[in-house]
């Protein structure tokens, strides 16, 4: 997806932020979303809780949208032309609906409900991301992360992945990315990660083992589950510090929950976010968005793609620059 804000905010990404707490005793903080149009002429609504003044990064997930469920026939679902992407990865999951995604390394596939999609955009790649005559309601997340520095400029890749569904007593899960309930997830990324889809039963509490040396974040889909001490309404992200070697999770609602669980360890560098683009610095920034104004080849080409890309907006007065990291805790 493209960040489709008119005027986006440069945002000096720190992510290393930890409060002093006692050990072993982990409190969630809970990040809000804000709505943003998509784009198109109907504008889909997003709701994003990454980044955020309050915390820029959990592990390298550096974006977070959460979707729908959206009526396309009023909506007139998703719709978004050729844009690009440097030093990221995007990563598409879906609840209901089905995107056709193209790409300039040639790839053309269909996401569907329980799929990931995972999209290396290191040095430049440009996709497009259209809902399908099948769609009839659309609903799911999109997500990026931030490459580390020595991967940065990584040649472009395309990874499709259909995880088994793992049975935990009164939770179903999907593991995406990383390992979770025993289960590994091929998919190859520059970092560790972890993300899963989480169905809980009503009523139901699921106590998860993690990796205590990663951060952790769940994003509400529906339901009301408490986490650990703090109750998360549909679109919040609670944040869990490192440090837990277990999520204890709860739906206290009278239907199914859904969540998606993200996490990783702290991502230690300093980025600049601008538009749909990760860099170290002002000049890298200002140089992807001449390059994709300019059709660079370092972007490529969408062959059969009927219309035209989306143009970058212009960039803020100010200079970008990077935020240097607290010391950690
Ligand atoms: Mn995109």
């Amino acid at each position: 997806m493209s960040n489709a804000e008119t005027g986006p905010a440069a945002l000096r990404c720190g992510a290393f932020t930890e409060r002093d707490r006692p050990a072993g005793s982990p409190h969630v903080d809970v990040l809000s979303a804000r709505e943003v149009p998509l784009g198109g002429p109907r504008a889909l609504r997003v709701r994003r809780t990454l980044p955020q003044r309050k915390r820029t990064l959990i592990g390298a997930w550096c974006f977070a949208d959460h979707y729908g469920p959206h009526d396309v026939a009023a909506s007139g679902g998703m719709d978004v032309p050729p844009h690009p992407h440097t030093g990221l990865q995007t990563v598409s999951w879906l609840f209901s609906g089905e995107v056709e995604h193209r790409d300039t390394l040639g790839s053309h596939a269909l996401i569907r409900p329980g799929e990931m999609n995972l999209m290396t955009g290191g040095r430049g790649i440009a996709h497009s991301e259209v809902s399908t005559a099948n769609t009839t309601v659309l609903h799911g997340v999109q997500l990026w992360v931030a490459l580390p520095g020595e991967h940065r400029d990584a040649a472009r890749d395309f990874q499709h992945y259909v995880p088994e569904l793992a049975q935990a007593d009164g939770a179903e899960i999907r593991v995406f990315l990383g390992s979770l309930l025993g289960r590994t997830s091929p998919v190859r990324t520059f970092t560790p990660l972890l993300g899963a889809e989480i169905v809980i039963e009503p009523h139901a509490t699921l106590t998860l083992a993690v990796d205590a040396t990663f951060e952790h974040g769940l994003l509400v889909d529906t339901g009301d589950v408490r986490l650990i001490d703090a109750v998360l309404r549909p679109a919040e992200l609670g944040y869990v510090p490192r440090g837990s070697a277990t999520l204890t999770m709860v739906n206290e609602a009278d239907a199914p929950a859904r969540a998606v669980l993200l996490g990783g360890p702290p991502f230690r560098e300093e980025i600049v976010m601008w538009w749909n683009f990760i860099g170290r610095s002002h000049e890298d920034i200002v140089k992807a968005r001449e390059d994709w104004e300019a059709s660079s080849d370092r972007f490529g080409v969408i062959e059969n793609f009927p219309g035209g890309r989306l143009p970058a907006p212009a960039l803020p007065n100010a200079v970008i620059t990077p935020r240097r990291n607290p010391p950690a805790v």
